[in-house]
């Protein structure tokens, strides 16, 4: 069995052909640190979560390496410190926020079912390999210092006639339509209107640091550069898998791939470019001002994670995703089910029908129907829902979260299916009908058999 992927660069499915089937590595874009992460967050981490998960599975759990960065250094956490921490200085106030918002995003994606990456580096700690970079482009004729700015230029790279990809192969443009469409208003220290800030100068209280580029004054690094730092430092010059949403084509993806593979002189920089399709809510695309932008933490509130996760993965990862309330109640009863029956037993391996999907480029909604099919079969039905990062708790433990999340007190409901019972067994039909209605009120769905009378909360 082989695990095919599609690849964004050339765009089809190919064949998953590690560099190193000992170290297989995979660099996924991680949050930019200054909110709550909303839903359409949650995606890329769960997505490149599953494939984590499948990677480990195939190559073995040590033969994996998963980094996945946080973005500790933006205008948008600056904004926010300055805001939030007026009182502050403005590099403490920053730090607040940064602290903050990484230690919330853990919490929320761990409750996600998502594994800790191998790696989680910070851009801040990564500025000297940025340097390097730089200096590196600056050396090579591909980017320039202007104005205490370093700039990268895409018209030096596809001018350069070496084994370096074309600028543009991944987003799949030109860039003479680029040079044509580019806005009017370029800074005036750019050379070309498509280059790309490397670095610049940082204002009075932002965080800076020493400049490359013989430049005098300090500064601070531009966004895609971190990314090929990071990427860098932890998975070397060239790497098996790039992931992100598909916003990131470009420019981010664009960009980095034109200065990794331009500081070191390659054809690539990852052998298999993915990208998960966007998120919208009921139909609309999220957004504050919409009013329907929903933060992963509010929907912890009324959600076990794992309904969140399964609700993500009923859709491919490339296939845009339509959240609603209707899929996630579905979601949750059919792991209600699954926890009833699988989540006690031993697992056994994870079943081929459930696996050869995955294989096939993330197929999730294929695997999903074969995890329904596994019904009659628990011990590969627990197997296999535990290769998809499923079944964290007990059967109980996942009972007394849906009890306590509905306020239901289980003692008084035990207490009225007694009283039920025994008006039952006196026939007195009105009295155990009073008291079925009366907990369907409270939210209770009973079940009468042979064994006797068992309840649960119905969502
Ligand atoms: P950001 O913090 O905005 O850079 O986003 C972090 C990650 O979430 C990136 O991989 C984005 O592509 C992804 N992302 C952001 N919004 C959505 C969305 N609505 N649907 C799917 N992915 C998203
Ligand atoms: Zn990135």
């Amino acid at each position: 069995m082989e695990l095919r992927l599609y690849d964004t660069l050339s765009r089809e499915k190919r064949t998953f052909v590690p560099l190193d089937a000992n170290n297989v590595r995979m660099y996924v874009c991680g949050p930019t640190v200054y909110d709550f992460a909303h839903i359409g967050n949650a995606r890329p981490v769960i997505v490149f979560d599953v494939l984590f998960r499948l990677l480990r599975h195939l190559y073995g759990e040590t033969h994996v390496k998963y980094v996945r960065n946080i973005t500790d250094v933006d205008d948008k956490i600056n904004d926010r410190a300055a805001r939030d921490f007026p009182g502050l200085p403005l590099n403490e106030a920053i730090r607040k926020v940064t602290e903050q918002t990484g230690k919330q995003f853990h919490a929320d994606v761990d409750a996600l079912g998502a594994l800790r990456p191998s790696v989680e580096p910070r851009a801040t700690e990564h500025i000297a390999e940025m340097r390097e970079i730089i200096e590196k482009l600056v050396a090579g004729g591909f980017a320039y210092a202007a104005e205490d700015h370093v700039l990268f230029s895409p018209q030096a790279m596809n001018a350069a006639n070496s084994v370096l990809p074309r600028y543009g192969a991944l987003s799949n443009r030109s860039l003479d339509e680029m040079v044509a469409g580019a806005r009017v208003d370029v800074a005036p220290y750019k050379k070309g209107n498509t280059d790309f800030v490397l670095w610049k100068p940082s204002k009075p209280g932002e965080p800076s640091w020493p400049s490359p580029a013989d430049i005098k004054v300090e500064g601070r690094p531009g966004w895609h550069i971190e990314c090929s730092a990071m990427a860098w430092k932890h998975l070397g010059e060239h790497f098996d898998i790039h992931g992100g949403g598909i916003d990131l084509v470009f420019p981010h993806h664009e960009n980095e791939v034109a200065q990794t593979c331009c500081a070191f002189h390659r054809e690539r920089m990852a052998n298999y470019w993915m990208h998960n399709g966007f998120l919208q809510v009921e139909s609309e695309k999220m957004s504050k001002s919409l009013g329907n932008f929903i933060t992963i933490h509010e929907l912890l509130a009324d959600w076990p994670g794992e309904v969140l996760r399964l609700n993500m993965l009923k859709t491919h990862y490339r296939s845009p995703i339509d959240w609603t309330m209707k899929s996630l109640e579905e979601s949750a009863k059919t792991l209600d089910d699954w926890y009833r029956v699988a989540a006690d037993v031993v697992p056994g391996e994870p079943a081929a029908s459930v696996v050869e999907p995955l294989l096939d480029d993330l197929n999730t909604p294929q695997a999903i129907a074969a995890l329904h099919g596994l019904r009659g079969e628990a011990t590969a039905l627990s197997g296999s829902l535990r290769l998809f990062g499923f079944l964290s708790e007990s059967a109980a433990q996942w009972e007394g979260r849906k009890q306590q999340a509905s306020g239901v007190d289980a003692k008084e409901v035990e207490r009225l299916i007694a009283e039920r019972t025994a008006a039952r067994s006196r026939k007195d039909f009105k009295e155990s009908d009073r008291i079925r209605d009366l907990l369907a009120a409270m939210g209770v769905a009973i079940k009468d058999s042979k064994e006797g009378t068992t309840w649960e909360i119905a969502r």
